[in-house]
């Protein structure tokens, strides 16, 4: 069993506290690692190193810098099979999406290498003879990167990869359900040639480590992605040094489908984007709007597709759409929030329960549930697991409205064959992201942001990048 230290200014160190959290495989519900519990000092250390190095990392061109983020792509194809399955064991994500999420976190550090030489300002007309006036991107100086347990590795990469481009040194903080890819990552490039304190890493609790992090006045910017309470804690921290936030929280993606939809795909897209990685992923299919004149054939073709999701573990069962829930708590949660749907009046029509299939875990049957009402929990609130509540709509604008109506706004999509409604929709809906006849699943060169208190800015793509970035202006005047 490996116990993990703190990656603080080149070096794997002891972290101050004495105390240390255990890292269970979710599938066994086996130790199979611990991380220090971390202190406010070695959330400072960090931060001091990285505010020492920011310096001279910003001075080098920036397709140096690119260079560095190339190797760490090769470290990760390299060695892409183990860390597959570090990841797998650690949050029981299956095998096959495993090895999804590090060859696109490697390919998200080369498409980043790529902004080297695509960093642009801009000169502006001025009012004024002999004067230019230039808008210059800087780097803000520290960034803070902390990470939740669904996708550890990749969101660890849309925070290094964004903030090194840009000039800005790191320190992240991995989720304590789900450190041990990203401190492999780390072992794994402790040798690549970066200057000591550019890149740290922290483990340990959020209300310590990422709060000592948050409030500290050498950070230039916090990127958190996680849950709306720790992003509301995060804002408060950062209040005391008016530091920049970077937020992208939960949400509680609506799927409309229209009476025009292609069933077939409509079914297949949903049920992919519900049960992938068990439905712990911030942009799954969290409620479905059916119109009224298909629901009864299209709640069947759901039923029947969610019945023939498989489930096993998550590192041998190579062929299975999901494994166990990361943890005991999220199966607690999960469970309750169903139970409170059925009093509420919810028919279970596949699933409803912790699966039988296994011994140790935390199973959850895939599972579908009718005869919700707009104001129920399970319609309102985010599950994060594979569970999938269905309401009937009469128009569009209704479907819209309902959607529409909920303190969320990270993604949601629309199913139709008919140009003028999807136009429609998705001028209409408040949410980042919408998916138009497709699964919900993101991409590198977009740009994946939260509306309402699904977040504050967003990832991926130039804007993602710019996030890192403090614009400056100069008034130039010659004579
Ligand atoms: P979480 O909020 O419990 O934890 C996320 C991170 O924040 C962890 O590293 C945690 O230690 C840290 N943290 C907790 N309290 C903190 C505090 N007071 N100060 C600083 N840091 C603190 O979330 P989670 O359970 O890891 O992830 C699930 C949530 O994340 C879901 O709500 C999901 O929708 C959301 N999520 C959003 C996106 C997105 O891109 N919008 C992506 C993945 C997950």
């Amino acid at each position: 069993m490996k116990h993990y230290k703190q990656f603080i200014n080149g070096q794997f160190v002891n972290s101050t506290s004495t105390t240390v959290i255990e890292v269970l495989n979710p599938c066994t519900e086996e130790v199979i690692s611990t991380i220090p519990t971390g202190s406010a000092a070695d959330a400072n250390l960090a931060l001091e190193a990285a505010t020492e190095s920011q310096p001279a990392w910003e001075a080098l061109p920036a397709i140096q810098r690119a260079a560095f983020l190339h190797k760490m792509a090769t470290i990760i194809r390299e060695n892409r099979v183990f860390l597959a399955e570090t990841l797998a064991i650690e949050q029981a994500k299956v095998i096959g999406l495993a090895h999804v999420e590090i060859d696109v976190t490697a390919d998200y550090f080369d498409y980043n290498a790529g902004w080297a030489r695509r960093i642009e300002g801009e000169i502006i007309q001025s009012d004024r003879e002999k004067e230019h006036i230039y808008l210059h991107k800087a780097p803000i100086g520290v960034a803070v990167g902390i990470c939740p347990w669904n996708f550890p590795f990749f969101v660890m990469a849309r925070k290094v990869a964004a903030s090194l481009i840009t000039g800005n040194t790191c320190v992240i903080k991995p989720s304590s359900e789900a450190p041990n890819t990203i401190m492999e990552f780390a072992e794994l490039i402790q040798n690549i040639g970066l200057a000591p304190g550019i890149l740290n890493f922290v483990c340990g609790s959020g209300s310590l480590i990422g709060n000592a992090l948050s409030k500290s006045p050498l950070t230039g910017i916090i990127s958190l992605t996680g849950s709306v309470f720790a992003g509301q804690q995060i804002i408060t921290a950062a209040a005391e040094n008016i530091t920049k936030v970077s937020l992208e929280l939960g949400g509680k993606a609506p799927a409309i489908v229209c009476s025009d939809a292609n069933l077939d795909l409509a079914v297949k897209a949903i049920v992919s984007s519900k049960v992938i990685f068990s439905g712990q992923v911030c942009n799954c299919a969290e409620r479905v709007y059916v119109q009224d004149d298909i629901y009864d054939e299209f709640v069947e073709r759901l039923a029947k597709k969610m019945s023939e999701v498989t489930i096993d573990d998550a590192l041998t069962g190579t062929d299975a759409d999901m494994s166990s829930l990361v943890s005991k708590s999220q199966i607690d949660k999960i469970s309750e929030m169903v139970e409170f749907a059925k009093k509420e009046g919810a028919e279970v029509l596949v699933g409803g329960k912790r699966s039988e299939q296994f011994d140790r875990g935390y199973y959850y049957q895939p599972t579908l549930l009718t005869n919700c009402t707009q104001q129920m929990e399970i319609i309102q609130e985010e599950v994060f697991g594979p569970v999938l509540p269905v309401m009937k709509f009469n128009t569009l604008d209704e479907a819209i409205a309902l959607s529409n109506d909920c303190q969320y706004g990270l993604t949601s999509s629309v199913f139709s064959e008919n140009f003028n409604n999807i136009m429609h929709a998705t001028s209409k809906l408040q949410f980042g992201e919408t998916y138009v006849n497709r699964e919900h699943f993101e991409a590198m060169q977009g740009f994946h942001a939260g509306w309402k208190k699904s977040g504050i800015g967003g990832a991926d793509g130039k804007h993602g990048m710019e996030e890192y970035l403090q614009t400056k202006v100069i008034y130039a005047h010659y004579r």
